[in-house]
């Protein structure tokens, strides 16, 4: 769908669905810089940030109405870190989710989980468990485009760090490690279930449910302080969960695949439904989920391990990233995905881009995989830096680099006259 009319149509029909509770969340031609990492990007024609489950089903349902059978023209994003919005802004809706959905997936999840997924009634059939919706974690700041990270590398998104949605008295956690790791467990016993923590429950024993705008280093902080082991890993990855489930995200010796269980999911027709992680098909950086859904919610199965040991894990994980990695810049994280039995900045160093610059963007000295914006950079500087590599890596291995950053949107109406310009350190 293309052009002001168009649009027009979709926004005053928008506004005209009778009583629609999601309307206060649809805000129309937003700027995008503040929804990735690298800070840069045109404009969306609107932007939706549910407060609830039901708002995003409901709209779902209002787009599946108007769009029909047409592509629908919506993405989704988490905290930014791994996508490039283009200089010519998105020809449509960017989806952003607060850390917690008010209504809350966890609710739905604990039920669903007892016919669907785990079998484990013993947990999820009871949803005392999933905690208080009520006073479930608001996603203050969720409309708005904004909170991907600066160049301080915090990267928080909507709320997601705000202390005050903890879940107060019901915090208490169990480091007993009592329960099995099946997840089954005594509901009755509130020690065992009761933790819920900022978009974050604690289902048993070493299960988590968590919200897909929860930040990944936020789930690896409650994992270690509910001495839930395997997760130690989500605290090298800016990221969200929804991102994270997306990407297959990992790092140091643990990825996604690996501790997922289940994720809960809205479809483009508004369906919400819960997905058994071995029904994914995982690899290297990718996850096949099904096409079209908006994932809301998933549930993290790790392993009993004391909280001091884990503490250590994660203290070693952040140090190797701050000494490898320019962590504290404008960049998208690791740019190409290593190719089989190789490594992508071994390839792009031997080929000479090490420092390579286009205007603003470079590659990084520090890890030559990383691109960033060293302030005043287009995407289009970013992403023609990368092809550039692309094709200097190639002339030199042999090898073409395949993109990991997903890069969304559209090229300015200049991009095609654009000097293709590189200057070298
Ligand atoms: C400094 C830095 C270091 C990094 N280090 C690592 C690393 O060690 N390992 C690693 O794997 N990655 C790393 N990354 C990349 C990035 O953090 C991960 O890929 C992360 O999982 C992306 O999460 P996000 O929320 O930022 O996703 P986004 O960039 O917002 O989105 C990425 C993709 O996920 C989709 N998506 C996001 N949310 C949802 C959802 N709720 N439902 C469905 N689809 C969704 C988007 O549509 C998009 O296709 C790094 C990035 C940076 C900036």
């Amino acid at each position: 769908m293309k052009g002001e009319r168009e649009w027009d149509a979709f926004f005053s029909f928008a506004s005209s669905v009778e009583a629609a509770p999601w309307q206060a969340r649809l805000r129309r031609d937003v700027s995008l810089r503040g929804a990735n990492w690298f800070r840069v990007g045109g404009r969306a024609r609107g932007l939706f940030a549910p407060k609830t489950l039901g708002e995003l089903m409901a709209f779902m349902q209002a787009c599946d109405h108007f769009f029909g059978d047409k592509t629908k023209p919506l993405c989704v994003v988490g905290a930014g870190s791994n996508t490039l919005f283009r200089d010519g802004g998105y020809e449509g809706i960017v989806v952003r989710l607060p850390a917690h959905l008010k209504d809350d997936c966890g609710l739905s999840m604990a039920t669903t989980l007892d016919t669907s997924v785990a079998g484990d009634t013993s947990v999820a059939g009871d949803t005392s468990v999933a905690g208080d919706a009520s006073g479930a974690g608001d996603a203050s700041g969720a409309g708005d485009v904004s909170g991907a990270g600066d160049a301080s590398g915090a990267g928080d998104t909507s709320g997601a760090g705000d202390k005050s949605v903890a879940g107060g008295a019901s915090d208490a956690c169990d480091a007993s490690g009592a329960g099995d790791a099946s997840g089954a467990c005594d509901v009755s016993d509130p020690s065992v279930v009761s933790r819920r923590d900022q978009g974050v429950y604690q289902i048993a024993p070493h299960r988590l449910w968590c919200g897909a705008g929860v930040l990944d280093r936020r789930v690896a902080e409650i994992a270690r302080d509910c001495a839930i082991g395997g997760m130690a890993f989500l605290t090298g990855i800016p990221g969200t969960v929804g991102g994270g489930v997306c990407m297959n995200a990992g790092a140091h010796e643990g990825e996604f695949a690996d501790i997922l269980h289940a994720i809960e999911v809205v479809d483009d027709k508004g369906t919400h439904r819960v997905i058994e992680a071995s029904t994914l098909d995982f690899s290297y950086r990718h996850t096949a989920l099904p096409a079209k859904v908006i994932v809301v919610g998933a549930v993290l199965q790790g392993v009993a391990q004391d909280a001091a040991s884990i503490a250590a894990q994660m203290a070693r994980v952040q140090s190797a990233r701050a000494d490898a990695q320019p962590i504290r810049s404008r960049t998208g994280g690791s740019t190409f995905k290593n190719p089989s039995g190789k490594k992508a900045w071994q390839l792009i160093d031997a080929a000479g881009c090490r420092g390579m610059r286009r205007g603003d963007a470079e590659v990084s000295s520090m890890h030559c995989n990383f691109l960033i914006n060293r302030g005043n950079a287009a995407a289009a500087d970013i992403e023609a830096l990368g092809e550039h590599v692309r094709t200097q890596v190639h002339a030199h291995s042999g090898i073409w680099l395949e993109w990991e950053i997903k890069r969304l949107g559209e090229f300015p109406p200049t991009h095609g006259q654009a000097q293709f310009v590189t200057t070298t350190p």
